[in-house]
C-alpha cells in the first residue's frame, strides 16, 4: 500500500469537493486549501481558507499532507514554488505551465506531433493585424492565460480585428463536426488507462451535455484515446488529465487540455466502477490505477443556474444520479451540479 496518507487540493470548488469524497473512500483525508468560499470544504477533512500569498498558511498546508494536487490550474507559481519545496506537486510543474498559456500549450502539442488550430502569438495590435491575415478569417483571439468556458475569448468575423490588451493568441476557426473529450489517467509507475471518450455539447461556451459512447467511428475512438496516451507520457503526467478534441474530415485537433479531472468526466461517477475522481486519487497517491472500463451507457448534463429547480423531478426519475454541489445562490451560467442519467 501507499505511504500517502492525506492529500493536499489546491482549490475548494466542485471538483476538490469530489476528490475528496472519492478519497475518503480509500481511507484517506484530504485538506483544501482555497482562497475564497469552499464547497469542498463541507466534505474534506480540513479547510484552509487564505490567499496564496499567505506563506505561513502555505507552509503548514504542505507540511499536514503527503501529497499536493490541485482541482484548477491558475494557482501562482510563487505558492507552487514554495510548497514543492516541501511536498511533491502532483501532476508536475510541467504539466501545469503547459496547459496554463495556450501559447506554450499548443507549441508543446505540435512538438510531440498533434495537430492543432492554427495559431498565432499576438503581443501586440500589430501582430494581431498581420496573424488575421495570415491564417484567415473567421478567427478567435483568447487570452494565453485564465480563460476558462469561453471567458477571454473575441470571435473575430468581418469586422475590424481589435486587440484586447491582454497576451493572446489567434486560433483559425475550426470548422469541426463534433468536439469529444478523452479523459486519461497515467500512474506513478506509468500505467496508463483511458475512459471512453464522450462527445460534448457546449450552449453559451458552457459545456452542457456528455454522451458516452460517443457514437463515432472505432478509427476515431482509437485514435483519440491514443493521443490523450501520447501526451500523458509526453509531460510523465501522473494524475487524470483532461483532452478536448475537435472532429474533422482531416481527422481529430486538440483544442485543449486540463491537468486535472474534468467536468466532461463526471460521467465516470454512473458508468464505470472507478470513477475520474478514484482515478485521480489513486495516482497520486501511488495506488494501482482501476482499468477505466465502462459498463454502461450515459448522459451526463450539467445543472446551471436555475435548472436546480428541477432538482424535485430529476430525483424521482428513474436511473437518474443527481449530484449536487452545495453552492450557495444560483446564478446565471454558474454550475451548480450535474445528473447521469444511465441507461444500462
Ligand atoms: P475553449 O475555452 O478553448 O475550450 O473554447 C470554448 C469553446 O469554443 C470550444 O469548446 C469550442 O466550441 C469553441 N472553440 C474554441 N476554439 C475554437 C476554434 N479554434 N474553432 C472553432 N471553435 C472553437
Amino acid at each position: 500500500m501507499s505511504e500517502v496518507r492525506a492529500i493536499g487540493i489546491l482549490g475548494g470548488g466542485q471538483l476538490g469537493r469530489m476528490l475528496s469524497v472519492a478519497a475518503s473512500r480509500l481511507g484517506l483525508r484530504c485538506h483544501i486549501y482555497e482562497p475564497g468560499a469552499a464547497p469542498a470544504g463541507d466534505v474534506a477533512w480540513r479547510v484552509t481558507t487564505a490567499p496564496y500569498e499567505d506563506t505561513d498558511a502555505l507552509r503548514a498546508f504542505a507540511d499536514s499532507v503527503d501529497v499536493i494536487t490541485y482541482e484548477f490550474e491558475n494557482v501562482p507559481t510563487a505558492a507552487l514554488d514554495l510548497l514543492e519545496s516541501i511536498r511533491p506537486i502532483r501532476p508536475n510543474r510541467r504539466a501545469l505551465a503547459v496547459s496554463q498559456d495556450r501559447l506554450t500549450e499548443k507549441t508543446f502539442l505540435n512538438g510531440i506531433g498533434l495537430a492543432t488550430a492554427p495559431f498565432a502569438d499576438v503581443p501586440t495590435q500589430a501582430d494581431l493585424d498581420a496573424a488575421v491575415a495570415a491564417i484567415g478569417r473567421p478567427a478567435i483571439l483568447k487570452t494565453r492565460r485564465m480563460g476558462y468556458d469561453g471567458k477571454g475569448q473575441v470571435r473575430i468575423s468581418d469586422g475590424p480585428a481589435e486587440w484586447t490588451g491582454a497576451p493572446s493568441v489567434l486560433e483559425g476557426f475550426v470548422d469541426f463536426s463534433a468536439e469529444i473529450s478523452v479523459i486519461v489517467a497515467r500512474g506513478a509507475d506509468g500505467q496508463v488507462a483511458a475512459f471512453d471518450p464522450g462527445l460534448n455539447v457546449h450552449c453559451d461556451g458552457i459545456l452542457r451535455t456528455t454522451t458516452v459512447p460517443c457514437g463515432l467511428p472505432a478509427k476515431i475512438v482509437t485514435d483519440a484515446v491514443l493521443i490523450a496516451g501520447r501526451i500523458a507520457n509526453a509531460l510523465e503526467y501522473v494524475g487524470v488529465l483532461g483532452v478536448e478534441l475537435f472532429v474533422t474530415p482531416a481527422g481529430l485537433i486538440v483544442n485543449e487540455i486540463a491537468p486535472r479531472v474534468h467536468n466532461s468526466g463526471h460521467w465516470t461517477q454512473g458508468g464505470c466502477a472507478v470513477d475520474q475522481f478514484e482515478q485521480h486519487i489513486r495516482a497520486v497517491a501511488g495506488l494501482p490505477l482501476g482499468d477505466g472500463r465502462r459498463y454502461a451507457d450515459v448522459v451526463m448534463e450539467n445543472l446551471i443556474g436555475d435548472d436546480l429547480d428541477r432538482v424535485p423531478d430529476l430525483l424521482k426519475t428513474p436511473n437518474v444520479q443527481v449530484h449536487l454541489y452545495g453552492k450557495g445562490a444560483p446564478r446565471p451560467g454558474r454550475k451548480m451540479g450535474h445528473v447521469n442519467r444511465i441507461a444500462r
